[in-house]
């Protein structure tokens, strides 16, 4: 990790590419149920300041974990390329999964 301690946060969300080339974006979020994290294994509580990563696919399609903050941050950024800190609202789920309708080379940037 570096240079991105303590995102994403209300205002900014990750975006970063894995080898495969998918996008994904990291988003703050607040547990609502019991979620099991893929970095540990452990769970995450409900009302956890958690890390959404909501995968993009570069073919189409979008997939999503949730991940305790601290195994994103010490785990997932640092397997992903270009990360890169967007505004939260670009991030949106709506926006994700319109984007994931349409493969790589026709979405704007
Ligand atoms: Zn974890």
């Amino acid at each position: 990790m570096s240079g991105f301690e303590g995102l994403p946060d209300r205002r900014w969300s990750l975006r970063g590419y894995t080898s495969e080339g998918d996008e994904a974006w990291l988003i703050r979020s607040i547990s609502r149920k019991l979620y099991r994290c893929p970095g540990c294994h452990g769970e995450i509580e409900i009302g956890a300041d958690h890390v959404v990563v909501q995968y993009v696919m570069r073919l189409g399609g979008t997939e999503h974990h949730h991940w305790h903050r601290r195994c994103a941050e010490e785990i997932l950024v640092g397997e992903l390329s270009r990360v890169a800190r967007v505004r939260a609202g670009e991030s949106s789920r709506d926006r994700l999964e319109a984007r994931g309708r349409r493969p790589a080379g026709r979405r704007r940037r």
